[in-house]
């Protein structure tokens, strides 16, 4: 098996203090390799979000590690976390976080752009990304212009352009009709198979059934897996 992607050693997260602290994340041990879709399920407030904004390194554990592409995201430098996210990392959140001035084809470019790419081989690639999420020819239509079901795949599009090797996922499907969520899901197994590493958090046991491996939580504890494998101490390198 290659090595993995995205390791989480032991994390947890707590919020507050004192009485009103809340153990969001405790001591959760996950790893994704490369090419590898894992679900996560678990209910409401049992620490999914959580999970996925260490695993994109937008929140920072109390304790433990979180490496991406062996990268210590409580150690790294704010740029290099930057760099990682701007280029590495897709994000797709529930609220699909489309940006209402800018076309559909602008949106999916926003990432590039900001990473210095020029805007004519950024626009040719954003034409790309969204003809592999069946919108081809959409490219300049607003958000406000498009339905749900487009506006989420935009936001995938955006999420899976330029070289994303980790693909964060908040209940992608959450709003959208079922034969539109089943086409969502198809890009991010394509994707995988291509060899990307993703992380799904999903109520939907038929679409966790696209994932290689689920992963249950229950009160920010990792509590079943189909498969889980432990990170070892060489994953973190020689400091452990
Ligand atoms: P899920 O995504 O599974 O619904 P979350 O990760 O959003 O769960 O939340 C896990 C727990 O952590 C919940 O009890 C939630 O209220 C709490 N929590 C999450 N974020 C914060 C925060 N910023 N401040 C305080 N509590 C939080
Ligand atoms: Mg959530």
């Amino acid at each position: 098996m290659s090595s993995p992607y995205l390791v989480l050693g032991r994390v947890s997260r707590m919020h507050g203090s004192g009485d009103l602290t809340v153990h969001a994340l405790r001591r959760v041990s996950l790893t994704v390799a490369p090419g590898e879709l894992v679900a996560v399920m678990g209910p409401s407030g049992s620490g999914k979000s959580t999970l996925l904004n260490l695993a994109g390194a937008l929140d920072l554990p109390t304790s433990g590690r979180v490496l991406i592409d062996g990268v210590d995201v409580t150690t790294a430098s704010p740029s290099a976390l930057a760099r990682i996210r701007r280029t590495r990392l897709g994000f797709v959140f529930q609220d699909f976080n489309l940006v209402s001035s800018l076309t559909a084809a602008e949106n999916v470019f926003l990432p590039l752009e900001l990473d210095g790419v020029s805007p004519r081989s950024g626009r040719a690639q954003a034409e790309q990304a969204l003809e592999s999420v069946g919108l081809g020819g959409l490219g300049d239509r607003f958000p406000d212009e498009l339905s749900g079901g487009q506006r989420q795949r935009v936001a995938i599009a955006r999420a899976l352009i330029g070289d994303r090797r980790l693909v964060l996922a908040d209940e992608p499907t959450g709003s959208l009709d079922s034969q539109t969520g089943e086409s969502v899901l198809t890009v991010l197994r394509d994707r995988c198979d291509a060899g990307a590493a993703a992380l799904l958090v999903t109520h939907d046991a038929r679409h966790a059934a696209w994932a290689d491996r689920i992963v249950f939580l229950r009160d920010g504890a990792l509590v079943d897996s189909a498969s889980a494998d432990e990170p070892t101490p060489e994953m973190f390198g020689a400091s452990r």
